[in-house]
């Protein structure tokens, strides 16, 4: 059989990261970013190889912005395209591993979007113009969520009336799917381990993160819930509250539920703390010139994050290791220390040597001799849509 093409798209509300995949080959072809899309600034850049190019797209939204890469995908290519993957945030309780595209998945995944309603309709947005444009093609769809819903009642379930799950469809659903399973499929890999028989505590940590209890190779627990505001704290995301700051909010400050919302989502985090930035960079810089605000915001996520990763181990067997990864986590030697000094209790101690080395895409254990596995793995949610598309196709 002749090595198959997979192009990978992630549609946001403005923007289309990409990557083309081919079998044969380790990296990618070609991949790339058009962003600010339907917006006067909206511009599409690619790399290939050791080229790198973009173009104005002059306002042009997805379905354009899509039109444009057409031609550039085909001149990247040696054969024909084999598949599209695409990756949607939210697939409910319905989909638990990806699937080709037909009429009644597209049908499920619009139904789901009150769930995801930032995301889902962004993701319907790039399948519905790559569709369009690749109407032969098989089209599939790589859920964030699917990798989630291993997960036992006990830990999916909130406490709150039967009915607002059974009718509603209020539970917990995690996301971040696709990189805590490429991630501990390669954690494995490196420490000589089965998938199959190993137990892994994975932290994502990008603008979003959680973690992830991974035993065996399923998801047993995570930190995000319904929505992913649930859990840790993040760049502008608060993270865990008390559920009753709303109510608080709305009664003395007379906030309404979008401002609270807003709030939340988007004031929060290491930025809302930190009255500085979102950007880890900036504050761990910050922090160095000794900005209160910035050191307590990361002592904040630290320990915050540290006392996740300790919940989660209630959710497995045994533990072969602790995976760092995401922006932060595949970059920031900082985060990673000031977390595992907390977590002392299950004799994690690193090698500070081996935590400085890995970053910017190095790989490897950050562990001293003797203790727990604590591994730098850099994500690649790109190939595991690549690896997904694949194995749908058979
Ligand atoms: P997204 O969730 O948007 O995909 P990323 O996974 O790219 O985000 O992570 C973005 C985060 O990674 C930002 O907070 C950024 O500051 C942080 N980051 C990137 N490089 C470094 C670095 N060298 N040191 C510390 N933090 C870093």
């Amino acid at each position: 059989m002749t090595a198959r093409n997979i192009l990978v798209i992630n549609c946001g509300s403005s923007s289309i990261k990409f990557a083309l995949a081919c079998e044969a080959r380790e990296g990618f072809i070609l991949h790339g970013l058009a962003e600010r899309l339907g917006e006067p600034g909206a511009v599409l850049a690619w790399q290939q190889g050791d080229l790198r190019d973009s173009i104005d797209l002059q306002g042009a939204g997805h379905e354009a912005a899509l039109a444009h890469l057409l031609p550039l995908v085909e001149k990247a290519l040696d054969g024909p395209l084999h598949a599209i993957g695409h990756r949607v945030v939210h697939g409910g309780e319905r989909f638990t591993q990806a699937c080709r595209i037909d009429a009644e998945v597209l049908r499920a995944i619009r139904d789901t979007a009150p769930l995801a309603p930032l995301h889902n309709p962004a993701n319907l947005l790039g399948i519905d113009a790559a569709m369009a444009l690749y109407p032969q093609l098989p089209h599939i769809a790589v859920f964030d969520t699917a990798f989630h819903q291993s997960l036992p009642p006990r830990a999916y379930r909130y406490a709150v009336p039967e009915p607002l799950y059974s009718e509603q469809h209020v539970r917990r659903y995690g996301f971040h799917g696709t990189s805590h399973r490429y991630v501990c499929h390669r954690a494995a890999e490196i420490s000589g381990l089965a998938l199959g028989d190993s137990n892994w505590l994975s932290a994502h940590l990008g603008n979003g993160s959680s973690t992830c209890a991974i035993a065996n190779g399923q998801s047993r627990d995570t930190s995000m819930g319904l929505t992913p505001l649930e859990g840790l704290m993040m760049g502008t995301r608060s993270g865990d509250v008390d559920p009753n700051l709303h109510s608080h909010l709305a009664r003395t400050l007379g906030w309404s539920l979008e401002r609270i919302d807003h709030m939340l989502n988007h004031d929060s985090g290491l930025l809302g703390l930190s009255g500085l930035s979102n950007d880890m960079r900036t504050l761990e810089h910050a922090r160095d010139q000794g900005h209160a605000g910035a050191a307590l915001a990361i002592e904040v996520f630290c320990y915050r994050l540290a006392k996740s990763l300790a919940a989660m181990t209630c959710a497995l067997p045994r533990l072969d290791g602790i995976i760092f990864t995401g922006g932060i986590g595949e970059n920031s030697p900082l985060v990673r220390n000031l977390t595992v000094r907390h977590l002392h209790v299950l004799n994690l101690e690193l090698d500070g040597e081996a935590n400085a080395r890995c970053v910017r895409g190095v790989e490897g254990p950050i562990h001293l001799a003797g203790h727990p596995r604590v591994l730098v793995i850099p994500t690649n949610e790109e190939r595991q849509i690549v690896l997904d598309t694949l194995a749908v196709l058979g």
